[in-house]
C-alpha cells in the first residue's frame, strides 16, 4: 500500500524562514494566523490527509463513482463520512470569508493545506475544491441576495459546487457556447443545454450542489462577449433558506475515464433550470475567471502534490530493493546485493522530482502569499504589485507543475521497475491521476499561450518587468555573499537565458504570430526552471543564515545538494529551451495539414 506523510516541516520552513512570515503580520487576515496557529493547522490539516483521505485513495480509484437508475451518484465507500468530518472539523471553509461562515484565515493557509489533501486523495480534494472556487466566484461578482442564500453553506463545504464550462463541440474556445439562458418574468433565468466532463457534478456527499454555469441568453452577441454567468441549484431554496422542489438540471451520465475515478466526471443537462444571473449580462467570463484563476493554482497544485507523494513512495522503495551492486564498491555487503539507492541512474530520477518539488513548494507559497497581499494589503502599490505577479505566474504554476508533476510520477513510478506498474503499489494511479492535470483547467499549451500573448505584454510588460527586477534586485543584494555566490552564477546564467528569449518574442511575434505560438511552450518551461532557480537561491539564502547561527542538521543539508543538483543538472535545460524558442516557427509549419 502507498503511504503518504504531509511535508508540514518544509512548509514551515518555507513560511519562517525563506519568506519572512512576519512581514505579512499587516495584512488582515494574518492578525488571527500568528505562525504557532498556522503550525497547528497545518499539522492537523497534515494529519487529516495522512489518517483519513490517503487510505481512501486506492480503494476509491478501484471503486470509482457509480451513477443509479434516477440519475443520483454514489461516491465510493468511506468517502460521505470523510467529506462530513472535512466539514465538520472546518477544513472546506478555511480562507472563506468569516462574514459568510467561513474560517477567515489567510488564503496561503488553504493553498498549503491543500497540497496535503490533494497529495493524499486527489479525487477527494476536488469536491471541496470546486467548491472553493465557487465560493470565491459569488463573493467577487454575486448579487447581496444571492451571497445570503448560497454563500453560507457553501462556505463550510455544507454545499458543494461545480463549474460548468465545458460543452461536447465547445473546450478551449468557450465562443463557441451553444447552451441557452431565457429571461423569465420573476427576474430568473431557464437554462437549457449540455455540458460535458463537469467535474463533481452530482454525488452524494452533501445536500446540494450549485451549479456556475456559462450561457448565452437569448440575442446576446455571438463569441465570448455574449456570455453570461449564472447560478443553478441542483436542489431550489426557499426564502427561508429550507430546501424546496428539484431544479432541472440532472447527470445524465458519468464519464469512463483514465484516473481520478473516485470524482465523478459528469454530464450534466439542463433542462429549463431556473438559474440566476451572477455580475453582469454578457460578462459571464471575467466573472467565471474569478473562478478558473483560483482553479488554475489548484490545478498547479495537484501537479505538485503528484509528484511529492510519488516521490515518497519511490525514495522508500529505492532504500529497501535490493537489486545488483554499487558501480563503486559494495555498499551492503551483508546482503545479497544492495538497495537501488546506490545507483546512480536511480538517484538522478528521485533527485529530479525532489528538487523539483521544494522548489515548487516554494513558489506556490510565494504565490499564495502573493494573494493575500493582491487582496489585502492597505498598500495599493503592494496590492498591485501582488497582483501582477500573481497573474504573471499562474500560467506558469499551472502548465509547468502539471506537465513536470506528470513527468515525475512517471519517473517515480520508473524507480520501482515492473512493480512501479502494478496496481498495488499506487504509483500507476500516481501517472493516472497526473495526467488530467495537464489538460483540464485550460490544457497546457493554452497556458503558455495565455503566458506570452496575454500576461507578458499586459500593462506595457510591467509583470515581467518586476519579475526581472526583482531578481536581479536579490543579486545585486547577495553579490558580496561569498558563501551563497557559487549558488548565484547559474541563476544569472538563467534569467539571461530567458531575457533573451523575451527581447526575441518581442522582436518577432508581431512579425509572425505564429512565432509566438511555436515558442510558448518552451518559454513557459524556461520561464518556470528560472522561476524555481530563483526559489532555489532563495531557500539557500536562508539554509545558509541558519547555519551561521549555528543550526545543524540533515534537512539543512540536503537542500543545499538540492540546489547544487538543480544548478547543475537542471537548469542547462534553460539552453534547449532558448535554442528552440529562437529557431521560429518554419520548421513547425512546413507541412502542409494534409501531409499529417
Ligand atoms: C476529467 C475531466 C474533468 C473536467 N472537469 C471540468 C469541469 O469541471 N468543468 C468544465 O467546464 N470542464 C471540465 N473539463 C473539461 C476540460 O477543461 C477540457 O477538456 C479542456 O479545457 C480542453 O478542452 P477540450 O477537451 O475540448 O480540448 P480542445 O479545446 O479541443 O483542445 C484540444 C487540443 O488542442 C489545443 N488547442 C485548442 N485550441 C488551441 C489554440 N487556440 N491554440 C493552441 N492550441 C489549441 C489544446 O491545447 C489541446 O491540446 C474536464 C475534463 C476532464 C477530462
Amino acid at each position: 500500500m502507498p503511504v503518504y506523510k504531509a511535508p508540514v516541516g518544509d512548509t514551515l520552513f518555507l513560511l519562517n524562514d525563506v519568506f519572512d512570515f512576519q512581514r505579512y503580520s499587516n495584512l488582515p487576515r494574518f492578525s488571527e494566523a500568528p505562525i504557532d496557529v498556522v503550525e497547528a493547522v497545518l499539522s492537523e490539516g497534515g494529519k487529516f490527509a495522512e489518517e483519513v483521505l490517503q487510505p481512501l485513495n486506492l480503494p476509491g480509484d478501484r471503486e470509482g463513482c457509480r451513477r443509479l437508475p434516477d440519475g443520483s451518484v454514489v461516491t465510493p465507500k468511506g468517502f460521505k463520512e470523510a467529506y462530513k468530518a472535512f466539514v465538520d472539523g472546518g477544513w472546506v471553509g478555511i480562507s472563506a470569508s468569516a462574514e459568510y461562515g467561513g474560517q477567515g484565515l489567510p488564503h496561503f493557509l488553504g493553498v498549503a493545506l491543500s497540497e496535503y489533501t490533494i497529495a493524499a486523495n486527489q479525487a477527494f480534494a476536488m469536491y471541496p475544491g470546486l467548491t472553493n472556487g465557487a465560493t470565491a466566484a459569488l463573493q467577487v461578482h454575486g448579487a447581496p441576495a444571492l451571497k445570503s442564500r448560497y454563500l453560507p453553506k457553501l462556505s463550510t463545504g455544507e454545499w458543494t459546487g461545480t463549474m460548468n464550462l465545458t460543452e461536447p463541440h465547445c473546450g478551449t474556445d468557450l465562443g463557441l457556447i451553444k447552451t441557452r439562458a431565457v429571461k423569465q418574468e420573476d427576474g430568473s433565468y431557464a437554462i437549457s443545454g449540455q455540458k460535458i466532463f463537469i467535474s463533481s457534478g452530482e454525488h452524494d456527499l452533501a445536500d446540494n450542489i450549485i451549479h456556475l454555469v456559462l450561457a448565452r441568453i437569448e440575442g446576446a452577441p455571438a463569441g465570448v462577449k455574449g456570455i453570461s454567468l449564472f447560478l443553478a441549484p441542483k436542489i431550489l431554496v426557499n426564502d427561508d433558506g429550507s430546501l424546496g422542489a428539484r431544479n432541472g438540471v440532472a447527470c445524465g451520465s458519468i464519464e469512463h475515464k483514465m484516473g481520478i475515478h473516485a470524482n465523478s466526471t459528469c454530464v450534466m443537462n439542463f433542462d429549463g433550470a431556473k438559474g440566476w444571473l451572477v455580475g453582469e449580462e454578457n460578462r459571464g467570463l471575467p466573472a467565471m475567471f474569478v473562478m478558473m484563476n483560483g482553479a488554475r493554482l489548484g490545478v498547479a497544485v495537484q501537479g505538485l502534490a503528484q509528484s511529492e507523494v510519488a516521490y515518497q513512495n519511490a525514495a522508500a522503495y529505492a532504500k529497501e530493493r535490493l537489486q545488483g551492486r554499487s558501480l563503486s564498491g559494495a555498499k551492503t555487503p551483508e546482503k545479497a546485493a544492495d538497495p537501488i539507492i546506490v545507483h546512480p541512474d536511480v538517484r538522478r530520477m528521485l533527485m529530479e522530482i525532489r528538487a523539483f518539488n521544494e522548489a515548487a513548494r516554494a513558489l506556490m507559497v510565494w504565490a499564495a502569499l502573493s494573494e493575500d497581499e493582491a487582496l489585502g494589503s492597505p498598500d495599493p502599490a503592494a496590492r498591485q504589485a501582488a497582483d501582477d505577479r500573481l497573474g504573471l505566474l499562474t500560467p506558469v504554476l499551472k502548465g509547468v507543475f502539471t506537465d513536470v508533476g506528470f513527468a515525475n510520477a512517471v519517473k517515480a513510478q520508473q524507480v520501482l521497475g515492473g512493480h512501479g506498474y502494478i496496481s498495488e503499489w499506487g504509483m500507476e494511479q500516481f501517472v493516472r491521476d497526473a495526467r488530467i492535470t495537464m489538460i483540464y483547467e485550460g490544457a497546457n499549451g493554452i497556458q503558455a499561450l495565455d503566458l506570452v500573448g496575454r500576461k507578458l505584454p499586459k500593462d506595457g510588460g510591467r509583470a515581467a518587468t518586476a519579475f526581472f527586477g526583482e531578481i536581479s534586485g536579490f543579486l545585486a543584494q547577495n553579490k558580496e555573499d561569498a558563501a551563497l555566490a557559487p549558488y548565484l552564477a547559474p541563476l544569472k546564467g538563467v534569467v539571461g537565458q530567458l531575457q533573451q528569449a523575451t527581447m526575441w518574442l518581442m522582436q518577432n511575434a508581431i512579425k509572425n504570430p505564429d512565432n509566438a505560438g511555436a515558442a510558448s511552450t518552451d518559454y513557459m518551461h524556461l520561464f518556470g526552471l528560472t522561476a524555481l532557480g530563483y526559489m532555489w537561491a532563495r531557500i539557500v539564502k536562508a539554509v545558509l543564515a541558519r547555519q551561521a547561527a549555528g543550526t545543524s542538521n540533515e534537512a539543512l543539508d540536503a537542500k543545499l545538494a538540492l540546489a547544487k543538483f538543480y544548478n547543475a543538472r537542471m537548469l542547462p535545460e534553460g539552453g534547449a529551451h532558448l535554442a528552440r524558442i529562437s529557431s521560429g516557427a518554419e520548421t513547425l509549419m512546413a507541412l502542409p495539414a494534409a501531409a499529417f
